[in-house]
């Protein structure tokens, strides 16, 4: 769509707030995870609620699409702008205020999840939903997204924590609203139903001790089967994460790690509690590798944890030396079914002659299933669109989802139908419909224009 007399006149009603439209602007914040290129014609930085609220007023009363962007580490072509303006929240990055007594902290969208992080610990808490990408991503991203992580099995996801949000609708009005009133809905939506300047969110306090394990787990699909069977003797890690045998060579190989079995499947937990909790459940945790001849290897000290999840953070980053095209669906399942749908997944890789790598949250249910691929050998991609084709059927059929926190975005949205009936599509398209009847927030993304 040919804008440019509106995006002028936008720029000009936003005098006084960072608008850029030079090339280096534009293109570099036209892009996430997924490695998607949209464009836009100007980035804009507000650095307030009134900065955003104008933003959102003007840009209305014009007729110009807003494209939120936290941090860009999407992995679903979330924040991939169609034409239009991207709102970066980078400038909205303060700590408002900190309740100690309610355990509650306010912050700007555009904070990155780890510098909330770092604030919070010295005051003895912490914010639990620590996506793998904490270290960029901010927490608008993650509200947005409804983000999860390794320590979803235990604490939950993004949605948990939220206590309040102030927020702009898309009439440009402000509005401060409680987690149960309309904020609920704009947890996970993506961007596409207004714009988050700020959240109160809770915090925990942080727990005293930790300990971290890796253990060998045998074959791809077995692991599973040793992760139910090992919960079932009332072991309850905070952590419990999978890492197949051919991912787990390629991280070990990335960090250059010894000690581990380099030729299986790995099962990561942590431990976190009282010391005296922690070493009743190391205690489980240890006895049933024992007795299992299951291989672990237990980290002694801060630094010795600090290298395991750094392997375990790793893994994304070390996949991108098996190909330069990444095909990153995250689904999630039925926990009862993961270990089967492990199996299968391989086998309908090899069937199609890919390179396939599976990890993730599962105690969360959550595969991350990764085609290693290079989107210029034209024959293997239309493989792997089949093989992605083929995966998303059999997670519908399994009553599973077709995201487990990267969300719909761009990358997903042709397969909704798979899990939603006419009617549910119709409901959602509905809520959006009516809370963004103009379509300025994040048009293209999850619906396609026109609606379900
Ligand atoms: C290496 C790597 C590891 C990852 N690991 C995980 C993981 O463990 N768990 C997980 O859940 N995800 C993970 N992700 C995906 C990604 O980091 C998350 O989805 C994250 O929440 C996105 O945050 P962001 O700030 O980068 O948001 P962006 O990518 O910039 O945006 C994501 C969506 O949020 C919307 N948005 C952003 N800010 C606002 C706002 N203020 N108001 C309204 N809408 C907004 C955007 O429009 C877009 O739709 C990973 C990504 C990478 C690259």
């Amino acid at each position: 769509m040919e804008l440019e007399s509106e995006i002028k006149e936008l720029g000009k009603r936003l005098r006084g707030i960072s608008f850029r439209r030079e090339a280096r602007y534009t293109l570099s914040y036209g892009f996430d995870a997924t490695g998607r290129r949209g464009w836009c014609d100007a980035v804009v930085f507000p650095r307030g609620l009134d900065d955003l609220q104008k933003t959102v007023f003007e840009a209305r009363r014009i007729g110009v699409p807003l494209f939120m962007r936290g941090a860009g580490t999407g992995f679903s072509g979330g924040s991939v702008p169609c034409g239009g303006v991207v709102v970066s929240t980078e400038k909205m990055n303060r700590v408002l205020e900190m309740d100690t007594e309610a355990r509650t902290v306010t912050v700007e969208a555009g904070i990155v999840n780890n510098d909330l992080q770092e604030y919070l610990e010295p005051r003895g808490f912490f914010y639990p939903p620590d996506p793998a990408s904490f270290r960029v991503s901010t927490i608008g991203g993650n509200i947005a997204e409804n983000a999860g992580g390794p320590r979803a099995y235990k604490y939950g996801v993004t949605r948990r924590y939220v206590r309040s949000m102030v927020w702009i609708d898309s009439g440009g009005e402000v509005i401060e609203s409680a987690q149960r009133g309309p904020a609920a809905l704009l947890i996970g939506a993506e961007g596409t139903l207004g714009a988050i300047y700020s959240v109160r969110m809770r915090v925990l306090p942080r727990p005293e001790v930790f300990r971290t394990v890796l253990v060998a787990a045998g074959e791809d699909g077995e692991a599973m089967n040793t992760a139910s069977a090992l919960l079932a003797t009332g072991f309850t890690p905070s952590v419990l994460e999978f890492i197949d045998s051919k991912t787990m060579r390629c991280v070990s190989e990335y960090r250059k790690l010894s000690g581990i079995d380099r030729g299986s499947s790995c099962l990561f937990f942590e431990m976190d509690g009282s010391p005296e909790d922690v070493d009743t459940q190391y205690g489980l945790l240890s006895s049933f590798c024992d007795n299992h001849g299951l291989g672990m290897l237990t980290a002694r000290d801060d630094g010795e944890r600090d290298i395991l999840w750094e392997l375990r953070r790793s893994v994304s980053p070390s996949l991108a030396r098996m190909g330069i095209t990444k095909i990153n669906e995250d689904i999630s399942l039925p926990l009862g079914g993961l270990g089967e749908a492990v199996s299968w997944i391989h086998r309908l890789a090899s069937e199609l002659e890919l390179d396939c790598y599976i990890f993730g949250h599962c105690g969360d249910g959550n595969l991350h299933v990764n085609i290693m691929t290079d989107r210029r050998r034209s024959a293997e991609i239309k493989r792997a669109m089949v093989f992605v084709d083929r995966l998303f059927t059999r997670v519908a059929e399994m009553g599973g989802a077709l995201s487990g926190e990267h969300g719909i975005g761009m990358a997903k949205k042709d397969f909704l139908g798979l899990v939603f009936s006419p009617a549910e599509l119709e409901l959602q398209y509905g809520i959006m419909r009516a809370m963004d009847p103009e379509n300025i927030f994040n048009p293209g993304k999850y619906f396609d224009p026109g609606g379900a």
